[in-house]
């Protein structure tokens, strides 16, 4: 049997990419729900006489992004702009936190249009490259920091996330044209809704991929659990398990050890506040659904 990474999944085709080439396949019967198999997912699969081939095996997934799904994450380059749009701590944290859930086990946060802004950021960001953030400040009008960028992609899968108008589109067309005209991003501006259903992709790049996706577009944060949302959190996890209420969520309960964490700025306030601004939503939705 041969193996290959699916680029993407169109009706009932799958498009994996083998060393040989392309090849198209279809789901073997005794995958009874198709959608089991997605973007960037490695596969065994059997090569027809006609060229094309039979998916038999699912290879073990490393990381798993949902809305869209997408596989085997293994980079995160979460992209916001040092101004138009100003960056906000909470935002920055609910982008943190869906990297984290989705197992992507590198996360770099990538601060575009840094010719618009000296340092005003910098004091707000310099905390998180503590917490295991490395911080990327680019322009991709004046390029500075573009080959930086580049260099983190080669033999990886990477996801560019991030608000809209921060400059994705801009810094992987900075990166190289060609990605921008492969992603589809300048059509979908000028088009609009053409690419409304556009399914998520893997565009092979240098050894590595870049994955084509509308990104952490659903900003619900929905399917997260509120029990395993400090485990989200880096600097949260040394303290979980020595509250002296067990489950304890870190709100309200007497003896919190995330909140003596805080007390004692070994956690920053303003990632805490996140915290309790994320559990609130999960914990609201959870009581619309009862
Ligand atoms: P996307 O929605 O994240 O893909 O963002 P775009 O690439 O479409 O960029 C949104 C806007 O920001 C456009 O008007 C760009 O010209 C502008 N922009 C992108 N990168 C930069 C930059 O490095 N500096 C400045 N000043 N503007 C930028
Ligand atoms: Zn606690």
């Amino acid at each position: 049997m041969k193996q290959g990474r699916v680029l993407k999944a169109y009706n009932s085709f799958f498009y994996v990419l083998a060393p040989s080439g392309l090849v198209t396949c279809k789901l073997r019967g005794k995958f009874k729900n198709r959608q089991v198999i997605c973007p960037g997912d490695l596969v065994a699969y059997d090569l027809l006489p006609d060229g094309t081939g039979v998916i038999e095996r699912l290879l073990p997934r490393a990381s798993l992004m949902r809305r869209p799904a997408v596989a085997n994450i293994d980079q995160a380059v979460l992209t916001f702009a040092a101004a138009q749009p100003d960056l906000h701590p909470l935002l920055l944290s609910r982008f943190l936190v869906l990297a984290e859930w989705s197992g992507i086990p590198s996360v770099v946060i990538c601060i575009n249009k840094c010719d618009l802004l000296g340092t005003a950021a910098d004091g707000f960001l310099e905390a998180y490259e503590s917490l295991g953030y490395p911080i990327l400040r680019v322009s991709a009008h004046e390029g500075n920091g573009v080959s930086a960028l580049a260099r983190l992609l080669p033999h990886h899968v990477t996801v560019f996330a991030g608000p809209s108008g921060v400059g994705k589109s801009s810094l992987l067309n900075a990166i190289d044209p060609a990605l921008t005209l492969a992603t589809g991003h300048v059509s979908e501006k000028i088009k609009r809704g053409r690419h409304t259903t556009r399914v998520a992709e893997l565009l092979p790049y240098k050894e590595g991929y870049i994955v084509d996706t509308p990104g952490f577009s659903s900003m619900t944060l929905e399917g997260i659990e509120a029990q395993a949302l400090p485990t989200y959190f880096p600097e949260m996890r040394p303290y979980l398990g020595q509250c002296r209420f067990s489950p304890c969520s870190h709100s309200h309960e007497p003896d919190c050890a995330v909140k003596t964490a805080v007390q004692e700025k070994k956690i920053l306030p303003e990632r805490y506040e996140a915290y309790l601004a994320i559990l609130q939503e999960i914990q609201a939705r959870k009581k619309d659904y009862q």
